[in-house]
């Protein structure tokens, strides 16, 4: 490593709406749930990425968590700025240099997004100490972390569904042909089983809790061949006495709350596949359907998903960071693919 490496240095980010993660140096060097805790009173960042999850939804009234990012994108850009900044520096504890480092940062953007929110995402990367930024729309960099020859003339079909959205796209020759992103995706699995709970058991839950039931016991199918989960104990407090109390669920209970999310990303991958071009819907006839984002790893979501299409489904290899994987691949290979990168 030169004196300019340690001062320099390269950056791969993925800034989802659920988790952030970066790379450097072909390793993953920050893994944290996208949120920021900051005292009320006087601005200040108390917590960011797990301990401020820590802190979620335990909050007195001077203490305030915030999820940055909503569907998809920059929602409220001072706290964005300061958990962009906040993650780079976790990552370069531990370096003891007097100068700040420099950074050449890849962000991966969603594939709808707006010139406005673009600018913001760039500007945001700047002030947290970015010197050149690069993007590059997020299905793209699924598929290349899924170890898609994105540039040959085959069309490729990428299903990455995250918190706020779950993106559809068909890619082809270095480019996105079609797209359909739906606000349908994690979190409405957690607000599902959240109401869910309230209307059938009376039991009131927060979004922490819900997300672990949705980990523990989710599903797809009301059915489950292989893999079925053991029934899960779910701790809340009973809505009419006011006292905390705890019911068993299974899978087949949850499957059946989230059965509605569920089918909306069907009809979205159905709706994709309708208006790919014929020659690219024969790749993708014989190719099948990569699915990637950490709701790929919903129970029976593959088996659901190709019963309703037909077609093979493949679920991408460690799902929550295939796309910081192609980001950080791109990011190597910054002329090899200087077709897919905005600046
Ligand atoms: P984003 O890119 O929007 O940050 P991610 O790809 O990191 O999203 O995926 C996060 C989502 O995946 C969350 O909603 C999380 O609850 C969900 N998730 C993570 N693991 C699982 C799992 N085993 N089963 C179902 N959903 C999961
Ligand atoms: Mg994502």
């Amino acid at each position: 490593m030169g004196l300019f490496d340690f001062f320099q240095s390269d950056i791969a980010i993925d800034l989802g709406t659920a988790n952030t993660l970066i790379i450097s140096k072909d390793k993953v060097v920050v893994d944290e749930p996208s949120i920021i805790a900051i005292d009320k009173n006087t601005n200040k960042v108390l917590a960011i990425g797990r301990d401020a999850m820590q802190m979620h939804e335990k909050t007195h009234e001077n203490i305030k968590t915030i999820r940055p990012l909503k569907d998809g994108v920059i929602a409220d850009f001072h706290a964005a700025e300061h958990m962009i900044r906040g993650m780079i520096k976790m990552m370069d504890k531990g370096k003891k240099s007097f100068l700040p480092a420099s950074h050449r940062m890849i962000i991966c953007i969603p594939s709808g997004i707006t010139e406005v929110e673009k600018r913001a995402v760039r500007d945001s990367a700047e002030h947290a100490g970015a010197k050149e930024v690069y993007m590059i729309h997020e299905p793209i960099a699924a598929a290349i972390g899924i170890g898609i020859d994105i540039d040959q003339p085959v069309g490729s079909m990428v299903v990455d569904i995250g918190g706020g959205t779950t993106e559809i796209a068909v890619i082809a020759l270095s480019g996105i042909v079609c797209d359909q992103s739906i606000r349908v995706a994690g979190d409405s699995f957690n607000k599902d089983i959240l109401d869910y709970m309230r209307r059938q058991h009376n039991l009131l839950i927060g979004e922490r809790t819900a997300e672990k039931v949705k980990i523990e016991v989710g599903s797809a199918l009301t059915e489950l061949d292989d893999d079925a989960p053991e029934d899960y104990e779910i701790r809340g407090r009973d809505l009419m006495t006011g006292i905390p109390k705890v019911i068993k669920t299974s899978y087949s209970e949850i499957a059946f709350a989230i059965d509605k999310s569920v089918s909306k990303i069907e009809e979205a991958v159905l709706k994709a596949l309708e208006i790919s071009p014929p020659e690219l819907s024969a790749d993708i006839y014989d190719n099948g359907i990569y699915l990637t984002g950490g709701g790929a790893m919903l129970r029976g979501l593959d088996k659901r998903l190709s019963m309703k299409t037909k077609l093979p489904i493949h679920i991408a290899e460690d799902p929550l960071r295939a796309v910081v994987r192609g980001t950080g691949m791109a990011l190597k290979n910054l002329n090899q693919y200087k077709a897919v990168l905005m600046t």
